[in-house]
């Protein structure tokens, strides 16, 4: 037996109940990890809410570190003993022992601690393909990101200045825009005092920037495609604030022939090649010092109703754990 979280019904963080599971032996591309801290991301929050409808009960959490305890038939890249790190479906890792899909596990470098593993693969893989994959960043561009002071703003931050690149970043308050500032953003916009299409036309002389990362959604949607420049990319990867309402295409051409994408991690970690790629590029920025990984906040697994409350409610800054 083991504590986990399940969840019998979608709604509010009440809804996530603290309970002993049975953990068995891994089948055939399982295995079985004991976890030393897991990760918290708004995507557990999608999935708690329902917004990403999943058949229940279920488990939550899509990221942890720890140790291999082991291995089903067929699983080769990992072995019982091994440190690891993962951000993969399905939900499940708000546990202190689960068995998982081991494709999604990644070996952890011995100068990254389990804390930081546990906090940096989902945020970290995910600034990774925005800025490698999605609208690869050459250096030397203004690029707008919306929610600078967050667990993947503070990543983006600080990657972006390694790349050479100026960030524009949008936050909820004047401390995060401090933090957001000390961790490399070159401009801050504080959107809940100031209108953030009006402030990135004055930062870049009325050009627009040529790629907007936008998470926030329904609030921001249409303000970020005001910021683009003829031909600019809109990255719209996630909804913070709610769904991106439906839209006419035509949005696109009245603004200069715009591009639009939807992106989502697991698409591009699917390939085994591709994460490994993408994980020894995260590990490279994080173990050299170029991005620190912020753990600004940690709660007891069993208090992970007041996690979610936090990070809904814009409280939290950084990456947020969870320890089992
Ligand atoms: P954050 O730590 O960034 O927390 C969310 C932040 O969004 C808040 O702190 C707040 O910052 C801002 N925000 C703006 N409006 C609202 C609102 N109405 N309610 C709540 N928060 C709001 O979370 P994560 O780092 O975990 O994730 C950031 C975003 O990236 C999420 O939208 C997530 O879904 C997305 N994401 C997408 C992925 C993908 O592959 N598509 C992968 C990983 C993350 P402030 O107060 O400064 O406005």
């Amino acid at each position: 037996m083991a504590k986990a979280i399940r969840i019998n019904a979608v709604g509010g963080p009440e809804v996530m109940e603290y309970v002993d599971v049975e953990v068995g032996d891994p089948g055939p591309g399982e295995a079985r990890v004991r976890q030393a801290a897991c990760g918290l991301n708004y995507i557990d929050v999608y999935f708690r809410t329902g917004l990403y409808p999943q058949a229940l009960p279920a488990g939550l959490g899509m990221e942890g570190a720890g140790t291999v305890e082991a291995v089903g038939q067929g699983v080769t890249h990992v072995k019982p003993g091994d440190r690891v790190a993962y951000a993969t479906r399905p939900p499940g890792a708000y546990a202190e022992l689960r068995v998982m899909p081991a494709a999604g596990l990644v070996k952890l470098p011995d100068a990254i601690d389990f804390e930081t593993g546990a906090a940096m693969m989902l945020q970290g893989l995910t600034v990774q393909y925005l800025f490698r994959r999605t609208f690869p960043l050459k250096g030397g561009e203004t690029i707008l990101f919306h929610a600078a002071a967050g667990g993947v703003g503070l990543i983006a931050c600080q990657w972006a200045k390694a790349l050479g690149v100026t960030m524009i970043g949008t936050v909820g308050s004047d401390e995060k825009a401090e933090l957001a500032k000390a961790h490399g953003c070159a401009h801050t916009i504080n959107y809940n005092k100031e209108n953030f299409v009006e402030r990135v036309k004055e930062i870049t002389g009325g050009k627009g920037v040529p790629v907007v990362y936008d998470s926030i959604g329904k609030d921001t949607f249409t303000g970020s495609l005001d910021c683009l420049s003829p031909m600019g990319m809109m990255v719209s990867f996630g909804s913070a604030s709610g769904p991106v309402p439906d839209f006419s295409l035509n949005e696109l051409a009245s603004r200069g022939s715009l591009f639009i994408t939807r992106p989502s991690l697991f698409a591009y970690t699917a390939k085994r090649e591709d994460l490994d790629a993408m994980a020894a590029d995260l590990f490279d920025v994080v173990v050299s010092g170029k991005v620190k990984i912020e753990v600004n906040q940690r709660y007891a697994l069993k208090d992970v109703a007041k996690a979610h409350i936090d990070l809904e409610s814009r409280k939290t800054t950084g990456s947020t754990i969870l320890i089992p």
